[in-house]
């Protein structure tokens, strides 16, 4: 099947007391059993859901992958991959990442004794000086955020199988409709749900897929052992949100274009960062493991002024000034102030996140209104 019809119909059946066409929200706690051990499949739904058990499988088909796993967060997917470890275990991670994945990484897992090295990933060298007989995992996030930098996945994971470490991939930014990690290679990809495929901005979660057998029965005991899984309205409203996926990434990345390219030729705009460039420096592994650019674009103000980026952000109107992305609706933020406020700013500097850096999560709304949104705020500075 390909990725429109996966979308639609992977994991759906219609219901078998009803014919119900969409899968219900099974909003239960525990199942009635005919006799000790005799049930149907469901014994309590921290373990099992109907509902998320269809949203697993579809998700698990997006990705080309066996084993689908739903978390009550990005963050709670996170930390059951990250509890696949041990203490005296090291992590290599990609130094731009994710804010909350630093965090937990940092701040939480160091504290039980996992440590974690931070590396550019554009030179396999460096990643492999990293390694030692404690190395148990590499953790990529491609595209990066907010610098968009992309990660070559088929390099990294010939460096992780030859070195016998675990490659998780953060899929996040990318989606599945644009980049299958597990083909080209990684062992684990983990999204942030809250984000495209969710799509609507209005529920936060979290998913893990493997083809690996044994490693979904370890991830599927942590997810009930440690008790972080999604409720069932939240997987009815994700399963609903994926059946358009494929179109509103195709929306996502048309839009992402058009913005893109107006940036680009605008005086007041210094630079852009955007992977569907040709002159974007991994523009070529880019074009080789994803199937288009996607709507996440950052770019930089002539003269780079705090002050400027504050008032292009101000007086956008369709570019609402909010964290998060993915959603239909078209938003802005400011690394320097918001997401990556609590790294100092020489060190923000040195992967180019200024002041004036902006970063857009372009929605699915006509191309023509977001580019006169930017030329008036454009204006205004
Ligand atoms: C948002 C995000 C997360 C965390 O997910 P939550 O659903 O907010 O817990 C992880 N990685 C990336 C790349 C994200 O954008």
């Amino acid at each position: 099947m390909k990725f429109g019809t996966k979308a639609i119909h992977a994991g759906i059946k219609p219901d078998p007391s009803t014919g119900a066409i969409m899968t219900p929200i099974f909003q239960t706690s525990t199942y009635v059993q005919r006799s000790p051990g005799d049930h149907q499949g469901y014994e309590y739904s921290r373990t099992q859901n109907p509902t998320r058990a269809a949203l697993q499988e579809n998700i698990a088909a997006l990705e080309n992958g066996k084993f689908g796993l739903c978390f009550s967060s990005g963050m709670a997917a996170i930390d059951a991959i990250v509890k696949l470890l041990n203490p005296g275990d090291e992590v290599i991670s990609t130094s731009d990442l994710y804010g909350g994945t630093y965090r937990i990484f940092t701040k939480v897992f160091q504290r039980f004794g996992i440590k974690f090295h931070f590396v550019p990933m554009d030179e396999l060298d460096l990643i492999a000086a990293k390694v030692n007989d404690k190395t148990k995992m590499i953790w990529v996030e491609t595209p990066t955020n907010p610098m968009m930098q992309i990660v070559d996945i088929r390099k990294v994971a010939g460096l992780a199988k030859e070195k016998g470490l675990l490659l998780a991939v953060d899929n996040t930014f990318a989606t599945p409709f644009l980049q299958n990690p597990l083909d080209l290679g990684a062992d684990i990809v983990m999204h942030s749900v809250t984000k495209y495929l969710a799509g609507h901005s209005d529920v936060v979660m979290g998913a893990i897929v493997v083809n690996d057998a044994k490693l979904a029965e370890d991830l599927a005991f942590l997810q009930n052992s440690c008790g972080g899984v999604p409720g069932p309205q939240d997987c009815f409203l994700v399963l609903r949100g994926i059946k358009t996926l494929h179109l509103r990434m195709e929306r996502h990345s048309q839009n992402g274009k058009t913005i893109a390219a107006f940036l680009k030729n605008h005086p007041k705009v210094e630079k852009v960062f955007w992977p569907g460039f040709e002159d974007h420096p991994n523009h070529r592994i880019a074009a080789s493991q994803m199937r288009d650019f996607g709507g996440m674009i950052s770019f930089t103000l002539k003269g780079d002024k705090l002050a400027d980026a504050i008032k292009l952000m101000e007086n956008l109107k369709l570019f609402s000034l909010a964290e998060s992305l993915g959603g239909v609706e078209s938003l802005c933020g400011h690394p320097a102030t918001m997401t990556h406020a609590s790294i100092p700013k020489s060190e923000r500097e040195k992967v180019g996140l200024t002041d004036s850096l902006i970063r857009l999560s372009v929605g699915i709304e006509d191309a023509e209104d977001l580019k006169n949104d930017m030329a008036t705020a454009m204006n205004a500075i």
